[in-house]
């Protein structure tokens, strides 16, 4: 339920309607935005008639909200959400683009794609130390060993970064993270869900390979349910009929996920294509079609790249798309954070 608020009522008339609703077992979501100032309502509202809420001298109106998902729901905070990652902002106008490798490979590797990424535009490496591979033949990431060396590169070039978190039990290594990447494999994996929602640190939660978009937002509403409402959400591609192409790119999702929610919502092109060409046209769509961001993945040499080389991007290539995004999201009014 949400109850909409009079204009200029004062803040102890909403203080003792807040106190009446809590009371009745309720948890508030105060949002106090451009054109209204709403109190979303989380819990068992069936119990509460609208005709009490509209008695209330403060109310001006009330609604029944019909989605599951409550705080994540844009009914509930008309405004765009903007999260902030280290002194990046994602939303609301702000573009971010994350860029780096799929796995961090070496020192020199992760080093040398930070410089260039950084120089070219984005504001937060990518790189995964904990790899979720299909099979475990596959190389598995340099796991601890990763994170410190992605630590380190960002250190030099003073960026956040974002990379993967598998399981609860690696949460502890994940302190100096800036935002923990939920990967499409684990979307429904409701512990893992809750865990990231007790911490603060920024979550890019990504859509799994056969998700609705409800059961995406309803995943963000765990991590948010428990706390954390820095939630930025990512289309990677869904698995269609369509074999010619790794997945593919919901560009539909965009738009009807920002009527959902208010979170952010980027696109990662280069896992929903898995061919290297088809990122940059992929990438201008995402502009397009109003996307908060783009994740990226850039290799220093994809052709011996221990993980998805065949959809990463060189260093020039990323420079050369990264010049076009600057010029397209002038047009488009975002500001390139
Ligand atoms: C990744 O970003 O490296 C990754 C594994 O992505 P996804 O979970 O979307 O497959
Ligand atoms: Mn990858």
């Amino acid at each position: 339920m949400i109850v909409i608020l009079k204009k200029n009522v004062s803040q102890s008339m909403i203080d003792q309607l807040c106190g009446e609703l809590r009371s009745r077992g309720l948890e508030i979501h105060d949002s106090n935005g451009t054109d209204a100032h709403i109190l979303g309502l989380v819990g068992d509202t069936k119990a509460i008639a609208e005709s009490w809420i509209l008695a209330h001298p403060a109310v001006e109106t009330c609604r029944r909200i019909s989605e599951p998902y409550k705080k994540a729901n844009r009914k509930f905070h008309p405004d765009d959400t903007v999260v902030q990652v280290g002194d990046v902002k994602i939303g609301g106008g702000n573009f971010a683009v994350m860029a780096g490798p799929c796995s961090i490979e070496s020192p020199q590797q992760m080093e040398l794609v930070a410089q260039r990424v950084k120089a070219a535009g984005a504001s937060i490496l990518r790189g995964g130390a904990f790899k979720p591979r299909t099979s475990p033949y596959s190389f598995q990431g340099l796991r601890s060993e990763g994170l410190d060396l992605l630590l380190e590169a960002a250190g030099k070039t003073g960026q956040p970064v974002v990379t993967e978190l598998m399981n609860t039990e690696h949460l502890p290594l994940f302190e100096k993270v800036d935002m923990i990447q939920i990967g499409a494999r684990n979307m429904q994996n409701f512990e893992l869900l809750k865990a990231v929602g007790r911490t603060k640190t920024p979550v890019l939660l990504k859509r799994g390979l056969c998700s609705t978009l409800e059961e995406l937002v309803m995943s963000a509403e765990y991590i948010m349910a428990e706390g954390n409402e820095n939630v930025v959400l990512c289309e990677r591609g869904i698995r269609t009929f369509e074999t010619s192409m790794r997945n593919t790119l919901d560009i539909s999702a965009i738009p009807m996920l920002k009527k959902m929610t208010h979170l952010p919502v980027i696109i990662d092109p280069s896992h929903a294509a898995g061919i290297a060409w088809m990122v940059e046209p992929l990438a201008k769509a995402a502009v397009a079609v109003g996307a908060d961001g783009l994740m990226i993945e850039v290799h220093n040499d994809p052709a011996h790249a221990l993980c998805d080389g065949a959809q990463s991007l060189t260093p020039d290539q990323f420079d050369n798309l990264m010049g076009d995004l600057k010029a397209q999201l002038g047009f488009f009014g975002k500001t390139l954070n």
